[in-house]
């Protein structure tokens, strides 16, 4: 469909590689660990894994949703392992990670969508690493609030849950997920946590127009959302949801600009952001604010 060749210029990532990355790549492949940055051919890696963030994918890896932008499989989840928050624990003092973010596939199967097994996963990586911090990019649990509260209540340092798309477009990107519930449930963690950070994500491209990404971003600003990240939709197949316009840099920069000036106390916005790009600097924004 030439998507390929259309691909502008500042797509194009220019690898670079440092001592850092090279030593994680190394302990990933001795453990053969599971992260979002390998799996989803991340093209921050190289940034990220240097300034030892990454993202460990939890729950499994088939997931009971079918997003019509997302690579991850769908079907019948069988994993659920208590072991896995200590493993992951593990993974993230072996990798000396300074920001883990944990995130995991939808568990609409689970009573509890897996809120118990996040829980225990930022606890057991508290323990084993009291100063890393820890970063939970969660499903809507079906809108159960009590599960919700399980999260908050185990204390991650951010709180982070995509909206992904705007209003008009989110039942045809999505699937099951609801923007007013995804909306409510960023206002309730707010108010079981009120000092933890809130953080969601709008990717762009999918058919929304700008003005509508604004309107989005405002509607994260009245449920108490402090951190947004926007980045550009790519196709993971050709079975996926086509990417209707790519945003120039400079539509990226004047979102950013738009954000502040709505009192996000962090906006990363640009072609390449992807949800737990330079999340470290947000925890450290965060508390500044
Ligand atoms: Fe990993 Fe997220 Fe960074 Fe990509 S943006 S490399 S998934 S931590
Ligand atoms: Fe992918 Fe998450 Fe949608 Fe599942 S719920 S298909 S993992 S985006």
């Amino acid at each position: 469909n030439g998507t390929r060749e259309r691909k502008p210029e500042w797509l194009k990532v220019r690898l670079t590689t440092n001592e850092n990355y090279q030593e994680l790549k190394k302990m990933m492949r001795s453990k053969t660990l599971h992260t979002v940055c390998e799996e989803a051919r991340c093209p921050n890696i190289y940034e990220c894994w240097a300034n030892r963030t990454a993202t460990f994918m939890i729950l499994g890896d088939i997931c009971t949703r079918a997003c019509r932008f997302c690579a991850v499989k769908t079907g019948l989840p069988t994993e659920l392992d208590w072991a896995e928050p200590e493993r992951v624990a593990e993974a993230v003092e072996q990798m000396g990670v300074r920001h883990a973010v944990v995130t995991s596939v939808a568990r609409d199967d689970l009573q509890d969508g897996g809120a118990a097994i996040f829980a225990a996963t930022i606890r057991a990586i508290r323990k084993r690493n009291p100063f890393t911090s820890v970063e939970v990019l969660i499903p809507d649990f079906m809108g159960n609030w009590d599960a919700l509260k399980v999260v908050m209540d185990a204390k991650p340092d951010i709180l982070n849950h995509n909206i992904e798309t705007v209003r008009r477009r989110s039942d045809r990107v999505r699937s099951k997920a609801k923007y007013d519930r995804s909306l409510e449930l960023l206002k309730k963690a707010k108010e079981f946590q009120p000092q933890i950070p809130t953080k969601s994500s709008i990717m762009v491209g999918v058919g929304e127009t700008f003005d509508e990404v604004v309107e989005a971003m405002q509607d994260l600003r009245a449920h108490d959302v402090n951190i947004v990240t926007i980045g550009q939709y790519l196709q993971p197949t050709k079975k996926h949801l086509k990417i209707e316009r790519y945003y120039t840099p400079d539509e990226f920069a004047k979102l950013k600009e738009i954000g502040l000036a709505m009192g996000f106390s962090h906006v990363e916005s640009g072609p390449l952001v992807r949800s737990s790009y330079h999340a470290h600097e947000q925890v450290k924004s965060a508390e500044r604010n």
